[in-house]
This record gives structure tokens, sequence and C-alpha cells, in this order.
């Protein structure tokens, strides 16, 4: 075949696996017309035959799809070509579906008879170039087959695919691109020039190898050309070139343009195999994330029969209102788009749609689960104005406007009828617990039980010893001393007997505890209220199970990192929000300053002066062993350095990621209990523990932190009322002007810092991976405000019409949300 019609052959083919919607070329198959006039004519083919196919190629367009495959199969007769003239039937679909569809036969005779009504819906919103629907029955099953009924994926490969995850042809669809390769602007050999960094594309036309004489050194050397040239490419003793490569391969070729005895070469640069039908249509190449033994380039096939065969049968569940007011491309063709663009904007396109469908269907369950607690009936707890009072006079200290407005917001939940289901945001320090504590003692001396959950076994000895002086000491006690117990994974197991026993029958009024508290022998009489700290290091199901010790508990979690509102709206948009953005009086700011790495002894002689003054100091090191680099300082060799160089005569601790928990809590209680002065830490020391009595922290080669961490550092010290300070060390005088150390020195205001973070870098280092929902976005970027905001309004809308989703045009929307949101992950909280 000559290369004009063999190209012909190949773009009809894959017109036919689009079932003829003149998808092929970018812009319909009319396009072609002109490059291929040309080839056609350099391939001496007559100028008849040429005429004839050109008029058809004119009509494809406006034809339909039985008229396009009879015009297709005259110019198979035109140019004599068989492949041509025996294109396949519109209806064939491809094998895949063949197997779906006979897997379940049974399914769909049933279905067929009484069809639901998204299938219809799924119909109707195709557009019309786009190929006609399989028998709509099949689509839920067809997409959760197994990878392997997909052609050309058998059992070998599909292992493979598991590694990355994929285990159904839905996976496979929503399995994005890494990156793209733009081909859309590529460079003709002949118009090369010495230099440049460029990208071609070409056949291999020549490959030989041979050593050199003096050095012995094996060259490889292939001719590579396109239309208008061609060009060497050379590498040096890197024979595997010679097993992969082949004469006729199709490469995509990148590097630098060199010389070589006054011809251009290109001396080791990367190639790929590509497939040129795809080229000649989609210019925008899909880059996928791949495990070991699999290829780009079959994946990308694979992908490639998969979507375009699944993306235009893929149910748009977003009604015909949303798509038009949001001005959102329709699902099917986005999810085309996202892997085989037609065009860099309809590539943005399809992403903003994809991130809005993240961002609504998060919005959606989060906001229906809230919907769904606040409409059940919880038990009413009130307290009276002079009991509060009471209460909060008993206090050695005035409770800041923050924290009795938080007070008061939670007095309302609790009075409400309604389960209180809310977020307590206050940077370190704000003074949380006491306002737990108050909120606790309202439950409490209404005589049901409460609970009380934090991340580490340290921190709930604290809130232990916090909450019995609060409650169970002073004049009038809620508590008596024997209905406040601690439950940690060290409690012996006498104890742990009796702590069941205390809870079962009701005499324990508050467990306080790390996540022993949710293991399955604990069971309370009367559970109420629930309060959980840090709660970013919960998982989603380990608050869920906290909750259902109880029914329809009172919920209140605690978070000291602060998160922009813009935020907090996504995350936690099934959660009431209180922020307390106020400091206790008397509490000095911590001075922060940013030290040069030569003016280190000054702050050692600070060190020593507050040592000598009964105060401990943190001193963190980013890394636990020295690497490769130098000028790291690692806190296991940098413990030994000061102990033995600088600080001999003081008790040196030392904490890094690598000790088991108990040690490192082992490390904790000892610097708390002043066993140590100073304690030389890697960033594991960031978690709530209150040492009152250190008053520096000092972070070395700071410009390798993030702001959220370093302001978590800095919230270890100034927790007492003396003058604390945190010295943040860069690694070198340059870095000093790192933008994160000085927006540290200018601000100790977390919500300042948390958006201002958010700004330069995004959302990832405020939150944890953990939160809910958060890792099911693929797409959104969550720092899309805009997006947010809309995606918000739309869910909100939806909901106000129809809470239950139980509209006819809402049954997409519904079953979307449902696959979304997993069942069995329980509440979202
Ligand atoms: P966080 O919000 O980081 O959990 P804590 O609840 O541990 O903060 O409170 C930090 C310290 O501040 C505690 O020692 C607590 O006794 C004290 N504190 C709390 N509220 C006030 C207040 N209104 N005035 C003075 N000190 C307070
Ligand atoms: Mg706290």
């Amino acid at each position: 075949m000559q290369r004009a019609t063999e190209k012909l052959y190949k773009i009809f083919k894959l017109e036919a696996e689009f079932g003829y919607a003149n998808k092929a070329v970018v812009g319909g198959i009319q396009k072609l017309i002109d490059t291929w006039v040309s080839e056609a004519r350099a391939d001496g083919l007559s100028e008849d035959k040429i005429q004839g196919v050109i008029a058809i190629l004119n009509r494809y367009a406006s034809r339909d799809v039985q008229d396009r495959v009879k015009s297709l199969r005259q110019i198979g007769d035109i140019l004599d070509i068989a492949g041509i003239k025996n294109l396949p039937e519109p209806e064939i679909v491809q094998k895949a579906d063949e197997k779906v569809v006979s897997r379940n036969k049974m399914k769909q005779a049933d279905e067929i008879s009484a069809p639901k009504p998204q299938q219809n819906r799924g119909a109707v919103r195709r557009k019309t170039d786009e190929p006609a629907p399989i028998p709509a029955a099949a689509l839920p099953q067809g997409l959760s087959a197994d990878i392997t009924a997909v052609r050309g994926i058998g059992q070998k490969q599909s292992q493979l695919l598991e590694k990355l995850g994929l285990h159904t042809i839905e996976d496979m669809i929503y399995y994005f691109p890494r990156r793209y390769d733009d081909y859309s602007e590529l460079k003709l050999i002949k118009d090369l020039s010495y230099g440049e960094e460029v990208t071609i594309l070409a056949w291999v036309k020549n490959l030989t190898s041979f050593t050199t004489r003096n050095k012995g050194r094996k060259i490889i050397q292939a001719v590579v050309s396109d239309d208008t040239g061609s060009i060497q490419l050379m590498w040096f003793n890197q024979e595997y070139h010679l097993r992969y490569l082949r004469k006729n391969m199709f490469l995509s070729i990148s590097g630098k343009v060199e010389q070589y005895m006054g011809r251009l070469v290109m001396y080791h640069p990367d190639y790929e195999q590509v497939d040129q039908e795809q080229l000649n249509t989609k210019r925008i190449v899909p880059v996928y994330a791949l495990t070991a033994q699999l290829s780009q380039r079959w994946l990308r096939r694979s992908m490639y029969n998969v979507i375009t065969h699944w993306a235009p049968r893929m149910p748009e569940f977003l009604t015909e209102y949303i798509l038009e007011d949001a001005d959102l491309m329709h699902l099917p063709t986005a999810l085309q788009e996202i892997h085989f663009p037609e065009s860099l904007s309809t590539l943005k396109n399809a992403r903003y749609r994809l991130a809005f469908n993240e961002i609504f269907l998060l919005q959606l369950g989060m906001l229906q689960q809230k919907l769904e607690w606040s409409n059940q009936d919880s038990q009413r707890f009130e307290a009276s104005d002079e009991w509060l009072l009471d209460q909060i006079k008993q206090l050695p200290y005035k409770l800041t406007n923050a924290q009795i407005h938080v007070l008061s917001q939670m007095r309302q939940d609790l009075a409400s009828g309604h389960p209180m289901n809310r977020l307590l945001q206050g940077d370190v320090g704000s003074g949380k617990t006491v306002v737990a504590a108050l909120a606790l003692s309202v439950v409490i001396k209404s005589g049901s039980q409460t609970a009380f959950m934090a991340p580490t076994s340290i921190l709930a000895e604290q809130h232990y010893s916090s909450l019995k002086q609060l409650l169970a000491s002073g004049e009038n006690p809620v508590l008596e001393d024997g209905q406040v117990r601690l439950l940690i994974g060290d409690t012996p197991q006498k104890e742990r007997q009796e702590i069941l026993v205390g809870l079962a029958d009701g005499t324990i009024k508050l467990l306080i505890g790390t996540h022993a508290l949710i293991e399955d022998p604990v069971k309370f009489n009367d559970l109420q209220m629930v309060i959980v700290d840090e709660q970013h290091r919960f998982g989603v199901a380990q608050r869920a199970a906290l909750r259902e010790k109880g029914e329809n508990v009172h919920l209140l979690v605690m978070t000291a990192t602060p998160i922009p509102r813009s935020l907090a709206l996504t995350i936690y948009g099934d959660l009431d929000v209180s922020v307390m953005d106020e400091m206790p009086e008397g509490r000095q700011p911590v001075k922060t300053h940013i030290v040069y790495p030569t003016e280190r002894e000054r702050v050692y002689s600070l060190i020593r002066s507050q040592v000598e003054g009964g105060y401990q100091a943190f001193v963190i090191y980013p890394l636990v062993e020295q690497g490769d680099n130098d000028e790291n300082k690692a806190a296991v060799e940098e413990q030994i350095r000061l102990q033995e160089e600088i600080f001999p005569d003081l008790k040196i601790g030392l904490l890094h990621g690598r000790l088991r928990p108990d040690e490192k809590e082992d490390v904790m209680r000892k610097f708390r209990d002043k066993e140590y002065d100073i304690l030389v830490s890697t960033s594991v020391v960031e978690v709530g523990v209150d040492i009152p009595n250190a008053t520096v922290m000092v972070v070395e080669s700071a410009n390798r932190f993030g702001l959220a961490q370093l302001h978590q550092f800095r919230g270890r010290v100034g927790r007492g009322s003396e003058q604390s300070y945190c010295l943040l060390i860069p690694e070198t005088n340059e870095e000093a002007e790192n933008e994160r150390l000085q927006a540290m020195e200018s601000t100790n205001d977390g919500f300042v810092l948390a958006e201002y973070d958010l700004s330069q870098r995004g959302p990832g280092e405020f939150l944890g991976t953990r939160q809910s929902g958060y890792t099911e976005l693929r797409l959104a970027n969550i720092t899309n405000i805009h997006l947010i905001e809309k995606a918000q309004h739309y869910a909100r809308q939806v909901l106000e019409n129809d809470p239950g989703l139980t509209a006819q045009e809402h049954q997409l929307m519904k079953e979307a949300m449902e696959h979304f949101w997993p069942s069995d992950e329980g509440d979202l909280s």
C-alpha cells in the first residue's frame, strides 16, 4: 500500500471505532483533504481517483451514519483497498461489550422490559454525533465489569493494572493522565537548528552500531526522518537501544540538536514509540502514571479503547439546568477530553467539569448528612445562667470573649433537642480545653455520660489531669473523683475491667482516652456527648465509631489547625464551625526571630540563660539521620554534638520518628517532668502537648519546613506566662530572606498564616490527607474558592428543593453521590 492510501485506511479504521461519528480527525474528516491530496500526488495516484476521494470526503460530515459507512467503502472501491471496502457496520460493538453483555444477559432481559428512568436520560443527553448507546440496561454492570473485559487486557495485564488500583472499567475511566505531551506544535526536521531543545516525530530509517578504535566505545547510531529531512541520533555504550529500536518505528524524540562533522545530530535523546493514527487525530497525548512492565504505549492504547467506547455511554448525573446555568461541559465529553483532548482549551473545560463533580458530590453528601442530623432528636441539656456563671467564676482566670461566644453556641446546641455537630477551631493555646470542659459539665450535671478522645496517650493524660482539675475539684464539683477515668493502651487489665463495669452501670460520667475508647468491649450506659481533640489525627471511621457508642450523641470536634474559611466550608460542610481567634489575656506573644546560621552562638547563650532560669528549650531538626546532604543537620548527630560540645553540663533528650510510639511518649513525659533541660527533636514533636515550662523553640534548617509546621512548633512554647522565644535558623544567610520565615516573624496569628500559605502553596500543608472526603479529590484543587462556592451553591439549591433526592431528575445524581461516598465508611464527621 502506498503511504497516502495507508494513511486513509488507518484513519478510516479509527473512524469505524468511533462509530462513524466523524471524530477520527480533529475538526472532521474533510480536514484531511489538503494534506492528503499532496501526499497522494507525491505517491503518484491518478488525478481521477484523487478527485473521487475528495468528493466523498467533502460530503462525509453531512451524511448519516449508514451513508457514511457506504461512502467510505466507496473510497475503498476507488482505491481498490480490501480493508476499506470491508469497513465494519456501525452497530458492531467492541469485544469488550460482547463479554459484558453476555455476562449480564439474565439481568438485561429483565430490565429491558422495565427500563429505569436514568437510562433513558442517559440516551437523551447524548449528542447526535456520538455513537448510538448500547442497550442501556447493560450500563451499570458494564462499568463495574472486570478490566479483563477490555480487548487486549488479559490476566497478566490485569495484574499489572491492579497495581495501579485499576480493577474495573470504571476505574480505568477515572484514571486520569498524569500529564500530556503536546504534539500540536512540533518541529519539522528541515527547520531544526543547532543548539535547540526540540521534540520531533520521525521514522527510524537506519540503525547501526560500531566500536571506536581508540577508546573501544560502542556507538549506536540511528538515522530518523520525517517527510522533510533526516537527522542522526547517537548513543554511547548503551546497547539496550539496539534491543528496543527497529527499522520503521515511529518515534517521538526529544533532545538537544548538536553538530557532528557539519551535520545535525542528537546525542542521547529521549524517545518513545508513538501511535501514528492517534497522533493524526489527537495531537495532545496523555501520559499516564505507570508501574513496572507496563508500557505507556500499551496503556494508552487500552485507555483509548475504553474511553472511546465508554465515555459516550457514561450517564450524565447533573440536571440540564445545572449544566446550562453553571456552563459545564457534558460528562461524556469531559471524560473523553480529559484522556484524549482535542485542544488545550477543551482540556481545561474538561478538567473543570470533573473537578466540579468532585466538589459537588462532596458538598451534596455533607449537606445531606447535615440535614439528616439536624432532623434527628437528641436529649436536651439545659443550664441556667446562674449555674453556668457559677462554674465560670470558679476558674482561675477570666474567659476570653471568644471562649464565651463559643460556649453560648454550644449551650444552644445542647438545648436544641437535635444533636450538636460542631467543629471548634482555635489556634494553639487559645484555650479550647476549658470550653470543652464547661460543655461537658452541662451534660454531666444531668447525670449522663460523656467521652473525650485524644490522639496520643500523653495528650489523653494531659487532658485527664486538666479536666479532673476543672470538673472534679473546687467548691461544687460536677464530678467526684471516681466518676472520671482514663483509658489508654497502657491501662492495666484490672483497671480496664473496673472501667468497663463503671461505664456499663453508669457510675463513670467522663471517660478520657485514646482510640482505646472505641474498642469493642467499651460500652456506655447512657453516652450523650463526645469530644474529639486534634480531630485531624483521626480517620472518619474512628470518629464515627465513637459516635456510635451512644445514640444521636452531641459531638464536638476540636482542631488547632487553622483552616481558612473557604476550606472549612468544603471540608466541614457537614458541621457547624466555631472559631476562637483570640488569645487569653496576659499571654505574652512569642517573640520570633530569624537568626543567621553564623550567629548560632547567640542562640546557645539564650538557651543557657533560660535553662539557668529554670526553663526548658526545644531544638528541632528536619531529618533523622544525616543524608548525603552535609548541610542538613540531623537530630541524632546534633543531640550528641550539643551534649558533648555545647552543653555538657545539661540534660538533653532526643525524640525522632524512628522511636516506637511508647518510646516517644516516654521521652515526652520525661521532658514534661523536667528530667531534660533541652529536647532535641525532629518534626514529630508537633502534637499539642502542653509544656508550659518550655520557653525556647529553636528550629534548625527552618527554611525546610512549611508554614503550618513552623507555626505548630512555635505553639509548643509561650503556653505559660513568661516571655518565650522562637528562633528560626535557616540553612544559609540567603535563606533568611525566605518568605515563609518572614511571615512567621511578622505575625503570631495562625489564621493569617493559613490564608497566606493557602494563597502561596495550596492546601496540602494545612490539611491532613485524612480529612473526610479529601482523599477522593483527584482533580479539584480545594483552594479554588470560586469552584467551591459554585459547587456548593448548586448542591444547596438541589437539596433545598429535594432534600431526599427523590425527584425523578435527581436519581442519577443520588446514585453518583452514593457512589462517591461509599456507605461502609459510616457517617461523615
Ligand atoms: P488549646 O486551645 O491549644 O488546646 P489549652 O486549652 O490547652 O489550649 O489552653 C492553654 C493554656 O491556657 C492552658 O494552660 C489553660 O489553662 C490556659 N487558659 C485557657 N483559657 C484561659 C483564659 N481565658 N485565660 C488564661 N489562661 C487560659
Ligand atoms: Mg489542646
